[in-house]
């Protein structure tokens, strides 16, 4: 007997490119355990191998050796097409070999280059469709399981063959009719259960499946859920009803107190030719949703050419990497990081470089974001560190003392390795101390996962492995994710400042108050892209020690390096020192000490900086729990947040949260308190604590600092007891 399809967990990657096999592996292994072949023979002796485990096949057609072909062939002597769907992956303008494959059995072909999450769909459909096709030849009561199966039972939706088939019935009985189809998700839905739990992303899923189906009613539409987040509707292509929808979504989200940050988004295609297949019409839609994903700008996308050029590209790059790693093009910089007060070398960043057979030098900004997307990243990574760890040997089995060197560490590295074991492993091969090479983890690796990455840097740490937090500043760090992770070195980098001539005051402020702030949890910082002396001058008044950028030295290649440390009076081998904090220097203007202890017990959770100018205030930054409590985009203009302001402070207490930032005046350090009445959307009624510190005067406009805390809870008990 063969396996129960539904227990089925393997898909079978053929191609014999590995970077193709491992996109494909890192897109499917949430959701099917992968088997590799890089070839026809391998490919064979798999399926018989796993013949009763294998779900479905991803079958490269142009392989050297047996081909797909030859792999088809075999399966379809053996009667096996009957059995495991297998679909082609072979470029559109192969339409023979394309044909020849599906006379051979093949059920369905991706064209590349193609996109991951289309990929991921299209093979649990075709799995789903397949298994059920071929379930129904036997199943005797055949109406009850399609009636069971129609609807999804949380979203009350169409599931997900079930609309493809109402869909193409749809598109083909009315083709002159215009009609577009929209693809649906949730932003960060991952994040969005952690946050809230199951039951309410269950709640949330259901909540769309409703308003979805409310547009079936109303406009003879047809609605599906598609598995995970994903939803698609088929609809009348029509101006008022997309900008309906997204409306809509944002009212109801709003309603239910979900954040912004949560929206559902929608991509649109609308179908101009009504005989191409309903999967490649769904897979447009969603193609116009991903370009739009974590965009906190755009609810709503329309598919164009543009979308698929861009896959291509990546495509394109892709392929370029993989032969790349093999003709061992890739190589790192080192970037001196200097002690300012003496300018002497204290250790060096590692910075990955491609050295190009055509292009020349190629900085990581051009081609990082693309592996990093597909976890190729984890490989250039290696190569990486590995290169480092034998330059230092090398140096040290040259008679020479050693300083650390830190390399950078992506998010996928974290999850995709036995992180700390490998760097143990790593050092052992090459007989470094810890100590020697240090890790740089950008807040974008931890934000998603704080407490793996916690965990992980827990372990790290006891390993003797010290922790960089890089690009510190960017937007999304928050001293309260600092608190929460062992980090040994704060990296704060001016370009995330924007301290350029106009603004340079508002800047310098933040500046200072990071780097004080800093200074009280007691941890060294290093800053970034220093780039003129007037910035050495000013950091090293407010009690920095530490900094990397062109105003010292650029990243230089390793033989420049060399040089740099031969010689002597360049080099401090004192490494990284924490200021003590009473020896810090203050920045003098306001002629008192600028922090006390009440902000300093207060710079955890949301932060804000504003500045007030007249009755003008306005919002200079603010951190993500700022973001998340308030119901705030990262940018919105002055006339944006004036209105938010308006519409979100109560009445009663609007002259309250004016008097608050004037009594800050008055108390100095102190600050100023108040509990003010937030509304969200005029109509949910929350308490929030604000507290005020002024931070500096300068012309006409001041500035401040306010911590904030929903006490909503608070104020409900006591009317309550
Ligand atoms: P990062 O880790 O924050 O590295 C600092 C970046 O700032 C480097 O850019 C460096 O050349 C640049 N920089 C340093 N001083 C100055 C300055 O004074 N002015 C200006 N304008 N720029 C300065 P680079 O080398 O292009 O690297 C960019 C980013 O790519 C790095 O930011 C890091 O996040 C990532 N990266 C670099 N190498 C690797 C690697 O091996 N693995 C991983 N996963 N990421 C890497
Ligand atoms: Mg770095
Ligand atoms: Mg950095």
């Amino acid at each position: 007997m063969n396996g129960n399809p539904t227990t089925r967990k393997n898909v079978l990657i053929v191609d014999d490119v590995e970077v193709n096999r491992l996109i494909l592996k890192n897109t499917l292994e949430n959701d099917l355990v992968p088997l590799e072949a890089a070839n026809g023979d391998d490919a064979i002796k798999i399926i018989e191998e796993h013949l009763d485990n294998i779900a479905v096949i991803l079958l490269d057609l142009n392989m050297p050796g047996k081909n797909g072909f030859d792999v088809l062939e075999y399966m379809f002597e053996a009667h096996l097409t009957d059995d495991i769907p297998v679909i082609v992956l072979s470029s559109s303008d192969e339409e023979a070999k394309i044909e020849k494959a599906f006379s051979l059995g093949a059920i369905d072909y991706m064209p590349r280059p193609f996109s991951a999450r289309l990929l991921l769909r299209r093979v649990l459909t075709t799995i789903s469709l397949f298994h059920r096709k071929k379930a129904m030849a036997f199943e005797i009561d055949k109406r009850f399981s399609m009636a069971e199966n129609r609807i999804d039972p949380l979203t009350g939706l169409y599931t997900s063959n079930i609309f493809y088939n109402q869909v193409y019935d749809k598109i083909k009985n009315a083709p002159r009719r215009s009609l577009c189809m929209v693809a649906v998700d949730i932003d960060h839905f991952k994040l969005f259960n952690r946050f809230y739990g199951r039951a309410k992303g269950d709640e949330y899923l259901r909540l769309i499946g409703k308003s979805l189906k409310a547009y079936e009613e109303k406009y003879s539409a047809i609605a599906g859920y598609l598995g995970g987040d994903d939803f698609a509707i088929l609809i009348p292509n029509r101006q008022g009803i997309l900008g309906d929808m997204k409306k809509r979504a944002r009212e109801e989200l709003l309603d239910r107190d979900y954040e912004l940050g949560y929206a559902p988004k929608f991509g649109v295609f609308s179908i101009e030719d009504p005989t191409e297949p309903v999967m490649d019409i769904v897979d447009h839609a969603f193609t116009a949703l991903a370009s739009i994903r974590t965009d906190y700008t755009h609810l709503m996308a329309w598919y164009n050419q543009d979308m698929v050029r861009h896959v291509r590209d990546e495509f394109v790059l892709l392929s370029d990497v993989e032969r790349a790693v093999r003709d061992n093009e890739f190589t790192f910089y080192l970037q001196p990081k200097c002690n300012m007060l003496s300018g002497k070398i204290v250790g060096a960043e590692a910075l990955v470089r491609w050295s190009h057979r055509d292009k020349g030098m190629i900085p990581p900004a051009a081609f990082l974001p693309v592996l990093e997307k597909n976890g190729f990243i984890t490989k250039v990574d290696q190569l990486v560190w590995e290169k480092v760890c034998q330059w230092q040997r090398n140096w040290i089995d040259n008679g020479h003392d050693a300083l650390p060197i830190s390399i950078n560490v992506s998010r996928n590295d974290m999850f995709s390795l036995d992180f700390t074991d490998y760097f143990l492993k790593l050092i052992e091969k090459y007989r470094l101390p810890s100590n020697l090479i240090e890790l740089e983890i950008t807040e974008s690796s931890y934000i998603e996962d704080l407490e793996r990455v916690g965990a992980e840097i827990n372990k790290l740490h006891a390993a003797g492995f010290s922790i960089l937090m890089d690009d510190f500043g960017s937007g999304y760090s928050s001293l309260n994710s600092l608190k929460e992770l062992d980090i040994d070195v704060l990296k704060i980098d001016m370009k995330f400042l924007h301290i350029d001539y106009e603004n340079q005051a508002k800047g310098v402020s933040i500046l200072e108050s990071m780097v004080n702030m800093a200074n009280q949890l007691r941890l060294p910082i290093i800053i970034e892209g220093i780039e003129m002396y007037e910035q050495v001058n000013l950091l090293t008044e407010m009690g920095c020690k530490y900094a990397q950028g062109y105003y010292y030295y650029k990243p230089i290649n390793v033989a420049a390096y060399e040089d740099l440390l031969l010689d002597e009076s360049k080099v401090d081998f004192g490494g990284i020192q924490l200021s003590e904090v009473d020896q810090v220097h203050m920045m003098d203007l306001s002629e008192e000490k600028l922090f006390s202890d009440e902000m300093i017990n207060n710079i955890l959770g949301a932060i804000a900086f504003y500045e007030i100018n007249g009755d003008t205030v306005r919002l200079l930054r603010l951190n993500e729990q700022y973001y998340n409590m308030m119901d705030m985009d990262y940018v919105m203009a002055d006339s944006e947040y004036a209105t938010h302001l308006r519409q979100s402070i109560y009445p009663e207490d609007r002259d309250k949260f004016f008097w608050l930032f004037k009594k800050a005046d008055e108390n100095g350090l102190r600050g100023a308190t108040a509990d003010i009445r937030y509304m969200k959307d005029g109509v949910d009624m929350r308490w929030i604590r604000f507290r005020i510190f002024p931070l500096r005067k300068q012309n006409d406009s001041r500035l401040y600092y306010g911590s904030l805390e929903d006490i909503t809870e608070i104020y409900q008990n006591n009317e309550n007891g």
